[in-house]
């Protein structure tokens, strides 16, 4: 590899500013970034078509939990391939999406025991959505429910359904002519302990009025357990997210689960559900579900759910959905083997202790003066920079475009992480050894004093 000629960076480069039209990017100013092009990885490692390497401090956008190339992943799909690339589920069988759905319902929390496979985060939320309003419209005795709620702030994925149920101004309010009926509930801002617990309760008694005017009217709460994930990595304080399911349970609605980021250890537990004592209704999985490696999603359903769907043929009670690679036996092959590494003895564990160093490691930006927090929840974690901590605080202009500076400032420096907004996040894949993690570490504070200075 060279850093000149055909097969380059700035070659590739060229090529890719002819062809492509990068997701969430703003094309003009992409136009004069140089940005690597990535040709091969190693373990928590990316690899440019310079043989740079630069350590994947975000898990490849929140994926690669195990990291890249892993032995018994790379594996599983090798052999895999060597059986059939591709199947539909519609009409047929195929042998890894049985035994990835006997798994998942086996590990999922609560009583969730059928999987319906799809490709993307934003299907699986899809899905759920078409599920949950379906279901009441079939249910005997029940009055159509057409409303959904969901959590300001709040991301659930980039299709036209997801986005109805998704509440960050930035991406969603263009499409709102779009859109299908959502009722957005506050969720707690408060910086520091007594000004959040009174905005709990602010919440809940918000959620209390909507619960009572148009509770009836409602199918559905859309929820990510735990932490709020694009909107900057927000944990919601400590038994916020069991409030608001135990509301919306008693006043009847379905609960849908979005832990297409939490899911798979990212939390401290298997599953974000765990942790914050909820059994949802409906569980939508992707990001890790494969270990990060092909597009695979999952829409996990109670039985009593599922039940409300059959019938007689001519009843039309059918789901009447599918995508042309749901349950693809090489993706599901990858998710098995990446299970298998998930349940081992000492996964969770270590999860938890990565969780610990990466606050440890993150701690001496809590002083920082461009810094107003530091978030984390789990393995994800989140430093939201701003202009002055106030009070009142002020943020940064947009134009100045600061968390992408930080994101520059580290990319120099070897390691790869990518913004929210003005929010730095962290989610390294959960094999980062001592030594590596302290590099990130270490790059990321170093990048935040430059880009703030
Ligand atoms: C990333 C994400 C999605 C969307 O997943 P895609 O695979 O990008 O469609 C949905 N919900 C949450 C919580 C996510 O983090």
């Amino acid at each position: 590899m060279s850093s000149e000629g055909p097969d380059g960076n700035a070659a590739l480069r060229a090529r890719d500013r002819r062809a492509l039209w990068h997701p969430f990017t703003q094309m003009r100013s992409w136009m004069d970034e140089d940005y690597p092009v990535i040709v091969a990885a190693e373990g928590c490692e990316l690899i440019d078509a310079d043989g740079r390497r630069y350590l994947d401090g975000i898990s490849s956008l929140w994926c690669a939990l195990h990291g890249h190339r892993v032995p018994a992943i790379d594996a599983a799909v090798r052999d895999q391939l060597d059986k059939v690339a591709h199947s539909t589920l519609l009409g047929l069988g195929n042998e890894p999406s049985i035994r990835l759905a006997e798994r998942l319902t086996a590990l999922a929390p609560g009583d969730l025991t059928r999987v319906f496979y799809s490709d993307s985060g934003s299907t699986a939320v899809e899905i759920a959505l078409k599920m949950a309003f379906q279901f009441f419209r079939q249910a005997p005795g029940s009055r159509p429910r057409h409303r959904f709620l969901s959590m300001e702030d709040s991301y659930h994925g980039d299709t036209i359904g997801s986005v109805s149920v998704g509440g960050i101004e930035l991406f969603h309010e263009l499409f709102q002519p779009l859109l299908f009926a959502s009722t957005t509930l506050p969720v707690p801002h408060g910086v520091g302990e007594a000004e959040r617990a009174a905005d709990v309760e602010r919440c809940l008694a918000r959620l209390d009025a909507v619960l009572a005017e148009q509770g009836d009217e409602c199918c559905a709460l859309v929820i990510e357990p735990g932490v709020q994930g694009a909107a900057g990595i927000r944990p919601y304080p400590a038994g916020f997210t069991a409030a608001v399911v135990q509301r919306c349970r008693a006043a009847g609605l379905l609960v849908v689960a979005d832990e297409v980021a939490t899911g798979f250890g990212r939390s401290g537990a298997l599953f974000a559900c765990e942790r914050e004592g909820i059994e949802p209704d409906l569980l939508c999985l992707a990001k890790a579900l494969s270990g990060g490696y092909l597009p695979l999603a999952a829409t996990l359903a109670g039985e009593h759910l599922y039940e409300g769907f059959l019938g007689e043929h001519e009843e039309f009670r059918t789901f009447f959905h599918g995508h042309t690679f749901t349950g693809n036996p090489l993706a599901c092959a990858a998710a098995l083997a990446s299970l298998d590494l998930c349940t081992a003895p000492d996964f969770l564990p270590r999860a938890r202790a990565l969780g610990d160093a990466i606050e440890q490691g993150l701690a001496p930006l809590t002083d920082h003066p461009h810094v107003l927090e530091v978030r984390r929840y789990g393995t994800m974690a989140g430093i939201e920079l701003v202009d002055d901590r106030g009070p009142p605080v002020r943020p940064y202009p947009t134009a100045r475009r600061s968390g992408h500076a930080v994101t520059l400032a580290a990319r120099e420096q070897g390691v790869i992480l990518r913004p929210l907004g003005d929010t730095v996040v962290l989610m390294p894949p959960h094999v980062i050894d001592a030594p590596m993690l302290g590099r990130l570490v270490d790059v990321t504070r170093r990048a935040v004093d430059l880009a703030t200075a």
